[in-house]
């Protein structure tokens, strides 16, 4: 299976993907987190990827495009793999058609997670994630147990440098601008599939699913 899931941020891409690979035991391949990576690590990708990030922007195709075909080509992806967070511009998803048909395969399924805005600018400012394992937290819709503490793995929660309020704006704004345009690509391919983000957590896993069940 090789998915898509595409949501503006805060939609709940990373909480889903979460569950979906461990059902279908696919990698979960997230260019936000391997840009977050490269930043602590400090890479040189990481130093580029930082100012954008620091911005709200999103890092150039160039760049972003070139960690994709990289980590697609790794032996784990033979079997599948689901992308969260890419592509987020046309160029990206043009690569990725060009990628995907390289090595004689193409996408199942697009899946787009719905979610108003209002609701995403609530997720994002209440978002928490594990230093340690990266689990996904909510101070409000999906706490963990003791405040502040990873339910999984007992390490600290962290709030995002780039969820505070001042960034989760132009996110919103930079990512808006682009999605429409990739909706109507994938829209034209017939692969598009949209899901009601704004459901709780469980239910919208398992509208995912469904699509995938279908395809
Ligand atoms: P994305 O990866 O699309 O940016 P996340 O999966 O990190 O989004 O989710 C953003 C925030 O919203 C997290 O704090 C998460 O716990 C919370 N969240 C995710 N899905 C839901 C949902 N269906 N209802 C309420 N809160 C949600
Ligand atoms: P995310 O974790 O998906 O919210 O991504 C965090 C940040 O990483 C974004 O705000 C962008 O700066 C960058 N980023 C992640 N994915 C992409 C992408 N596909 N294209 C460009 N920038 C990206």
């Amino acid at each position: 299976m090789n998915i898509v899931l595409m949501g503006l941020p805060g939609a709940g891409k990373g909480t889903q993907a979460a569950r979906i690979v461990e059902q279908l035991q696919i990698p979960h391949i997230s260019t936000g987190d391997m840009f977050r990576a490269a930043v602590k690590d400090q890479t040189p990708l990481g130093l580029e990827a930082k100012s954008y990030m620091d911005q709200g922007k999103l890092v150039p195709d160039r760049v972003t495009i070139g960690i994709v075909r990289e980590r697609l080509g790794k032996e784990d992806c033979a079997k599948g793999f689901l992308l969260d967070g890419f592509p987020r511009t046309v160029p990206q998803a043009e690569a990725l058609d060009e990628l995907t048909r390289d090595v004689g395969r193409e996408l199942d399924a697009v899946i787009y997670i719905e979610v108003e805005e209002e609701e995403l600018l609530k997720r994002l400012t209440g978002r928490r994630i594990c230093r340690s394992c990266g689990a996904t937290y909510h101070v409000v819709f999906a706490p963990p147990a003791k405040d502040g503490v990873c339910d999984k793995c007992g390490s600290e929660l962290y709030q995002r440098d780039d969820d505070r309020p001042e960034t989760v704006r132009e996110r919103l704004k930079v990512n808006l601008e682009q999605t429409g345009s990739l909706l109507d690509y994938y829209d034209s391919t017939g692969k598009l599939r949209r899901v009601n983000g704004q459901l709780p957590i469980d239910q919208v896993t398992e509208a995912i699913l469904a699509v995938i069940r279908g395809v």
